[in-house]
């Protein structure tokens, strides 16, 4: 029997014509190494995001079905598009929805779950020696509405393919050649990794690291699916990303990611008795703010002030729902700091050594950069600190915690 490998493309490796033309080079060289091939398309690179700009010209307030309806066709064209260049080539390929292929998802409009897939139209078609190439980021309710999986979706789709079809090989293509120790546009002394584990991704991912969607090492992580990061635009290797690597706990961090998405608040002059805290965070959970980082500071008065963090994006919502609030509860004025950066450091080895966190903050305050905030799980360490400092504050960990290819 052929192996089968899913080959998923990122919008910047379909970014245009000639992008198209390469990726289907690749594909059509893989099928005939010998191959099942089943290739994973994003949209155009910027199209997803052109889609939503136009309905914000339309509306502020689009119905989530719609969106849905929307962006999917980002995808249709490009898997289309891809199709005719590999038939140009003369081989045969053939693109489909997500809904054609089965992708069977739950209601959640815009960041839908995968159900299940059923498989018989891909196996079909990989029998007929086609091609298969198949829209990422989108799926079906059993009730025929067209779903999408999340920005940054099209990953998702890709490994739970991998997955259900027990692919030997899941190949996401992107436009730099793997997982870097941090950010090279940065610290130019970043280097790639041959290897990562899936924790260390997943928490790299949710931390800002852009390469990945994070759900979809989640499900990768489930069902043990070995993925291989790589550039579309070269023939090199990439990263693998992989259950455990050689030497696991000897590397203490493994990456440093940075991420300026996110903005402080600070509540000030908050009554310090039970329950203040809580009605505070009510309040933002019941308008759909999402707190990440919270610090409450120790109360010499009675009164104290508590910071968190929210998205800079619902900086808008949080403040309409604080202006009248905090005045209901006492408080004194709330101040919104949108220039920080968090810097995190991430390395499984992190749970058999000490001394990590201390020597962050050595390192930062070496360099004369104050730490607003922190925070810290099994295997990274946070810092909130102002954005001016955050590449200093990398290159200074980079070197600090002499990352190397390891
Ligand atoms: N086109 C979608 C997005 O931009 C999905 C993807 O790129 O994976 O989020
Ligand atoms: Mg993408």
């Amino acid at each position: 029997m052929k192996k089968i490998i899913v080959q998923k493309f990122g919008g910047s490796s379909v970014a245009n014509v000639e992008c198209i033309k390469r990726v289907a080079k690749r594909v059509v060289e893989y099928k005939k190494k010998g191959f099942h091939v089943v290739v994973v398309v994003s949209a155009l690179g910027g199209t997803t995001d052109e889609l939503i700009e136009l309905s914000n010209c339309i509306t502020d307030n689009p119905s989530d079905r719609e969106m849905d309806m929307l962006l999917s066709t980002g995808e249709q064209i490009s898997v289309a598009l891809l199709a005719m260049a590999i038939h140009s080539f003369g081989f045969e390929a053939i693109s489909f929805t997500g809904a054609q292929v089965g992708i069977i998802t739950d209601k959640s409009h815009t960041k839908a779950r995968i159900l299940e897939i059923n498989t018989i139209r891909i196996k079909q078609e990989l029998d007929s020696d086609r091609i298969v190439i198949v829209a990422g980021f989108q799926g079906v309710t059993l009730d025929q509405h067209i779903t999408t999986l999340g920005r940054g979706g099209s990953d998702l789709t890709a490994v739970a393919l991998a997955k259900q079809l027990k692919a030997s090989e899941c190949e996401i293509y992107t436009d730099v050649k793997g997982i870097y120790t941090t950010d090279p546009r940065i610290e130019p002394k970043a280097v790639k990794l041959d290897e990562i584990t899936y924790d260390e991704m997943l928490e790299m991912a949710s931390l800002g690291a852009q390469v990945m969607q994070a759900r979809s090492i989640e499900v990768a992580k489930k069902f043990d699916v070995p993925i291989h990061v790589r550039s579309s635009f070269e023939k090199d290797t990439g990263t693998m990303i992989i259950r455990e690597v050689k030497r696991m706990e000897d590397v203490v961090v493994r990456g440093i990611t940075l991420n300026n998405q996110e903005a402080k608040v600070t509540v000030c002059d908050v009554p310090d008795k039970p329950g203040v805290a809580a009605r505070l965070f009510k309040k933002l959970s019941f308008n759909g703010i999402n707190v990440d980082m919270i610090v409450q500071n120790v109360s010499h008065t009675r009164r104290t002030d508590i910071s968190f963090t929210v998205k800079k994006t619902d900086i808008p919502k949080t403040k309409n729902t604080l202006r009248k609030f905090a005045k209901s509860i006492d408080t004194g004025e709330v101040v919104y700091d949108l220039d920080i950066a968090r810097i995190s450091i991430v390395g499984v080895g992190m749970k058999s050594h000490h001394g990590v966190a201390a020597d962050m903050f050595d390192s930062l305050a070496k360099n004369k950069i104050n730490i607003e905030m922190i925070s810290t799980s099994d295997i990274s360490i946070s810092c909130i600190i102002s954005k001016k400092s955050a590449n200093k504050a990398i290159r200074a960990l980079h070197k600090k915690f002499q990352l190397i290819n390891n």
